[in-house]
Order: C-alpha cells, then sequence, then structure tokens
C-alpha cells in the first residue's frame, strides 16, 4: 500500500468510523446469531494473492460489524460498561501507527515518561497518596495476580521465585462475591484454589469482617500462613462494597497483604462526593482500576498501584535486584513491574482521554451515570411489580420482575424470559446474575453517550415486555 493509498483509505475509515458511531442506536446491540453463524462466511484458506482493501473493508461491513456486539451503544446495559471515546480512538490509532515496543525506557523514552506522568495523574484523580505508585497492567485480572505474586515473594523472602513453592501453607481470603479473576490468580501462583478461602456476605452482598478475622484466627491455630486479602471495591455481580476500612485493620494486624479490586467502581473515586469508598485504602497494599470500563479509554489501560514498589520490583526483574534499590535508577523499566515483557504504548490514549475531557468533563460523565442508576431504582423502588435485590452504591442495578404467589423457580424461569425477549428485540442489552438462587436481572449504566432518554426507553421496553 503506497501513501496515497493509505490516506485515500484512512479518509474513509474514519469516515465509517464517525458515521458508526453517530447511527449506533440502529444496530441491535446485540446480534441474532448461532454459533458458527460467522465462521461459515469465512474462507478455509488464507489468500494466496494479495487482496484490495476495498474487498476487505466490505467484508469487515458485511460479515463483522453484523456479528458484534456493539459495546459503545447508549442501550448497552450488560456485564458491565467497556466504553470508548473518539480521543481515546484518535489516540490508538497514532499508537499502532508508532508501532512502538515500550518495555524499557529506552525502547522508547517519551512512552515510558509519559506513562510516569499518566499514573501521577490518575493517582491524583482518585485520590491516592504520593506514597503509591503506579503502571498500566492488561486488566485487573493481571494486577490480581500481579499482587498475589508479588505478597508471595514478599512473604517467602523473595525465594519461591527461585525455588518454586517448598512447602504451601498460603491462605487468600476474599468474599464468596469476588471475582473469578482471584481463583484464576491463586490457581497459577501456585497458592492452589483449596487455599483461596471465601467468606461469607451480608445482606449487601459484602464481605462479613468478624467472619474474615475468625477465618484467618482458625488457619493460624490450624498453622496455615494467611497471605493476602483481596477486597472487593464494587464486585461484578452487584457493585458490593466490602468494608475497606475494617478489613485493612484486619489485614495490618495479621501482617497480610490487602489489595483492593477496585476495576469498575475506582473511577467513581474521581468525583469528591464518592470519595467515601476510599476509606482505609491508604493503609491497604495495591489497588486496581480499569480505566478500560468506566473511564472512556478502550481496552486495554487498567492502572495498578502499589506501596511497595521494591516489592513488586524484585518479583518481576529477572535480574537479580535484591541489592539494588529503585531509587539508583533513574528511571522505569516497566517490563519489571508485571508479567508482560512487550507492552503496548497504552498511556498515550489516557493522555489524550484526561485531556479532552479534563477532570471536570469526566466527572460529569460519571455524575450522570451515577444519578440514572439511582433514577432507574427509583422507577423500580415505586413499582410493585418489581423488586430491587441488591443495594445500588454505584451504576448497577439489580432488580427482577415479580408476580403474587409465583414460586422461586417460576420466578427465575420468567425473568430469565424476560431477559431474553428483551435482548432478542435489539433494542438493548442486559445480563444477569443469580443471587442465593434469585435470577437478577442487572441494568447496568456507563456507556460514554448514555442519557436519560435511553435508561427511559429500558425501563419502558422492560416493563412491556415483562406484563404486556
Ligand atoms: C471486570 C472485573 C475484573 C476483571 O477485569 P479485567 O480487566 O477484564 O481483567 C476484575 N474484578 C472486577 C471487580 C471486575 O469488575
Amino acid at each position: 500500500m503506497n501513501s496515497e493509498e493509505f490516506k485515500k483509505i484512512g479518509h474513509e475509515f474514519v469516515e465509517w468510523m464517525a458515521g458508526y458511531l453517530e447511527n449506533i442506536e440502529d444496530y441491535p446491540v446485540k446480534p441474532k446469531l448461532k454459533p458458527g453463524d460467522i465462521y461459515r462466511q469465512l474462507p478455509d484458506l488464507p489468500p494466496g494473492e494479495g487482496e484490495s482493501m476495498a474487498a476487505i473493508f466490505r467484508d469487515f461491513r458485511e460479515v463483522i460489524v453484523p456479528g458484534m456486539t456493539h459495546w459503545q451503544s447508549p442501550s448497552f446495559h450488560a456485564y458491565f460498561p467497556g466504553n470508548s471515546s473518539k480521543p481515546s480512538v484518535l489516540a490508538e490509532m497514532l499508537t499502532a501507527t508508532l508501532g512502538a515496543q515500550c518495555m524499557v525506557w529506552a525502547t522508547s523514552p517519551a512512552a515510558t515518561e509519559l506513562e510516569d506522568r499518566i499514573m501521577e495523574w490518575l493517582r491524583e484523580m482518585v485520590g491516592l497518596s504520593t506514597e503509591w505508585v503506579g503502571s498500566i497492567q492488561n486488566g485487573a485480572s493481571d494486577a490480581t495476580l500481579n499482587a498475589l505474586l508479588t505478597a508471595r515473594e514478599r512473604a517467602s523472602g523473595f525465594t519461591t521465585n527461585h525455588t518454586g513453592l517448598t512447602t504451601n501453607n498460603f491462605r487468600v481470603y476474599a468474599s464468596e462475591q469476588i471475582h473469578s479473576s482471584v481463583d484464576k490468580a491463586v490457581a497459577i501462583a501456585g497458592i492452589g484454589r483449596d487455599n483461596l478461602v471465601k467468606i461469607p456476605v451480608d445482606e449487601a452482598f459484602a464481605l462479613q469482617p468478624a467472619k474474615l478475622a475468625t477465618a484467618i484466627d482458625r488457619d493460624i491455630a490450624a498453622g496455615k500462613r494467611p497471605l493476602m486479602i483481596v477486597v472487593g471495591m464494587g464486585t461484578t455481580g452487584t457493585t458490593a462494597i466490602d468494608p475497606l476500612a475494617e478489613i485493612v485493620a484486619i489485614g495490618r494486624k495479621n501482617n497480610l497483604w490487602v489489595h483492593v479490586d477496585a476495576a469498575l467502581a475506582g473511577t467513581a473515586l474521581i468525583l469528591p462526593e464518592m470519595r467515601w469508598l476510599a476509606a482505609g485504602l491508604g493503609e491497604a497494599d495495591s489497588f486496581v482500576f480499569n480505566p478500560h470500563k468506566w473511564m472512556f479509554t478502550n481496552f486495554d489501560a487498567s492502572a495498578y498501584f502499589v506501596r511497595d514498589k521494591q516489592a513488586l520490583i524484585n518479583t518481576f526483574s529477572v535480574t537479580p535486584e535484591y541489592l539494588r534499590t529503585a531509587e539508583d535508577d533513574r528511571v522505569n523499566n516497566y517490563r519489571d513491574w508485571g508479567i508482560p515483557l512487550g507492552r503496548r504504548f497504552r498511556a498515550l490514549k489516557l493522555w489524550f482521554v484526561i485531556r479532552s475531557y479534563g477532570c471536570k468533563g469526566l466527572q460529569e460523565k460519571i455524575r450522570l451515570h451515577l444519578q440514572l442508576a439511582r433514577w432507574f431504582k427509583r422507577q423500580v423502588e415505586a413499582d410493585d411489580r418489581f423488586e430491587l435485590l441488591a443495594p445500588v452504591p454505584l451504576n448497577t442495578v439489580c432488580f427482577r420482575a415479580i408476580k403474587p404467589g409465583a414460586s422461586l423457580a417460576e420466578l427465575n424461569a420468567f425473568n430469565e424470559n424476560l431477559m431474553h425477549r428483551l435482548n432478542q428485540s435489539g433494542e438493548l442489552f442486559l445480563t444477569h446474575v443469580k443471587l442465593n438462587g434469585v435470577f437478577t436481572l442487572r441494568m447496568v449504566i456507563g456507556q460514554t453517550e448514555v442519557a436519560k432518554k435511553h435508561v427511559e426507553k429500558a425501563w419502558q421496553l422492560i416493563k412491556e415486555k415483562a406484563f404486556k
């Protein structure tokens, strides 16, 4: 492809991108497809000869786009927001054009130094003190594994990386509602899933600290070695808020690593009125939140912060670092801050997003999402054909439709069927969670362009499909 063609096609693509975003509400949010429908339209073998960009782009529009779930639709209320924005998309084009590897300072000094700055900005935005240092990770799952490996190394005097686990009586604690990435992390880190202790939750689906304290005491008495607590600040199912300050106190008393998983909720900390979420956070050991969820930055960009930078680097650096302190270094080599060696230039899109919206612009959007969630919650509460099934501290409303005299099984089937019919309509997309055996609909409000009218439309449609 020569430069002239690149320009021409590039402009066409940008036209398409703008049109897509303008007309996104015309697409069914979730495609009506059976497994294999897309696969069958793709050739068995790769082309021998090069094809024209026109042909490739046509197939993108005709084969791929109809098979996409439209995460950027303002009527996307499923799972969690994976929101993006125009500044983020534009930055990604530049990142791809530069095509740089950003594993160490020397491989792209500006990428490292922008990441240094952006992590300071994010730290300031969410209200962490300068004791904390951060880096961009692929996702919250990676950050949680990163925290567990660091905790394991620190607890073993940085020997396990060399010897492998010699004995294993480590124990990790988290609520029954914690994200599955913790189950994965204990498996990968060699701690073992049998050593992940799931602590019961209260009626708000938050971890019960007294039960945590008892579990730790019991383990110590049995000769086990409590290692880490993972705290959910906004669990995936219901956005439950584990009582961080109390948990941190238990962690400190027993000398455990306290990791705070705020994948979604962390973004809410940019609002002064939501800082109550962070009470106790200053005494935790690590904290992760995903700008690629709720901060208008396309996947991937996960912000991972720790207080003990040296423990982190001792865990991940493959050159012996024990005798070196991080302060000796004049630069950050981010390959030593996590699992992958190769790193994309992800700070660039965060820079574009934060500068383009400004902190105020970002705050306004998050504040709107919280207001819309409260509005939706009030509709559910005011209508006796529906019930609320969990508190709404953030942007997710857990609810179901009810019918007098119906059994649990009947209500579960009724709500599951309602969800399928709603999603089949293409007008919106929402997903569910099972809470104490109850099939629960989740209405998540966090897309970049979501407005009151979309949430009103969703509520109207839910009522119609349920009761007409
Ligand atoms: C989404 C989510 C995760 C996983 O995040 P990834 O970035 O996809 O790895 C972990 N924890 C919570 C609470 C989440 O909501």
